[in-house]
């Protein structure tokens, strides 16, 4: 019986396997043309200065549109294109987009806007990944010190001597780096002295109870007061209710992001808040 059981186990596995490699196979072979057949698109969420309500930065967070697929979520496609090598590609077409709709919206008397760009443990890995993404500033003429890149612990915490000489390298070249989901990627205390950040993103998950749950409250806090001790920036994702900005604010988190602003907009959106800016 226990062997039937096992069997049956086994079969159910395999089915669910194949569902997904079949999945897999589907969306590595609809992103290959995501690019040219314009399916992709930046949208960007306000990051917004506690102190004042401002809009200070913008998140670009990347959205694919497949005619038959529909809309399909950056959490399933990003690992296949990492996994497919085309996380290059698209990344490089993710940054160019960003670098030059913030030096847009600074010409046209936005800034300062800080542009924060999601990077994925491929791009960061690749040997001209500094030399790009100077060239990139360069030639759509956005100062250097407006480009925010977010790697997360789990990117950092990889090989974290290989990340140091990235990060130096990056650093000279005027470039901020941020930890992206940070409390979730088991970082090593002693290394983020070493790294070149700028800023610590508290992940959406220590976030969401933080008005109810006091082991929530006392990660925020301890965060926040590590990030004030080693001279970081604290950003806090997911904020989605006054509660949530309140304790935020008492304990002195810097910045905040979250559907309580806006969720990730289209181009034309973001203007509108940039106009706007939050009054709490
Ligand atoms: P992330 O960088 O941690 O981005 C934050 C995610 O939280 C985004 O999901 C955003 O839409 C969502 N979010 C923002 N505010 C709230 C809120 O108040 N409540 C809730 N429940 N969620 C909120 P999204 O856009 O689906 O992106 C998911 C992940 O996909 C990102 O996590 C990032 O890791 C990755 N990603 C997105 N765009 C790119 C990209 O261009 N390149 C790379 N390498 N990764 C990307
Ligand atoms: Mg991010
Ligand atoms: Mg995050
Ligand atoms: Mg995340």
């Amino acid at each position: 019986r226990a062997k039937q059981e096992g069997r049956q186990c086994y079969r159910f596995f395999t089915q669910e396997m194949q569902a997904r490699s079949a999945r897999n196979l589907q969306l590595v072979n609809a992103l290959h043309h995501a690019l040219e057949r314009d399916q992709l698109q930046v949208y960007y969420q306000p990051q917004v200065a506690m102190q004042n309500g401002h809009v200070i930065g913008a998140e670009a967070l990347l959205r694919w549109q497949h005619p038959e697929l529909g809309m399909v979520s950056p959490a399933e496609f990003i690992p296949v294109a990492e996994g497919s090598g085309l996380i290059l590609s698209i990344g490089e077409w993710v940054l160019r987009s960003a670098v030059r709709q913030a030096k847009t919206w600074i010409d046209e008397g936005f800034g300062p806007l800080i542009m924060a760009v999601n990077l994925s443990a491929v791009q960061f890995r690749h040997p001209d990944l500094p030399e790009l993404i100077t060239r990139i500033l360069d030639e759509e003429g956005l100062p250097h010190e407006y480009l925010e890149l977010e790697l997360t612990e789990g990117v950092a915490m990889h090989n974290p001597q290989g990340v140091i000489a990235v990060m130096n390298n990056l650093h000279e070249r005027g470039v901020r780096m941020s930890i992206d989901d940070f409390g979730t990627g088991y970082s090593s205390l002693s290394y983020l002295k070493k790294f070149k950040v700028y800023k610590l993103k508290i992940d959406q998950s220590f976030v969401r109870d933080i008005s109810t749950d006091p082991e929530d409250k006392a990660i925020v806090s301890a965060i926040i007061s590590l990030a004030k001790g080693l001279g970081l920036k604290t950003i806090a994702e997911g904020v989605e209710t006054a509660g949530q900005l309140a304790f935020l604010r008492e304990q002195g988190c810097d910045e905040m992001q979250g559907y309580l602003f806006s969720k990730p907009v289209p181009i034309e959106q973001f203007e509108a808040l940039l106009k706007q800016g939050f009054v709490f």
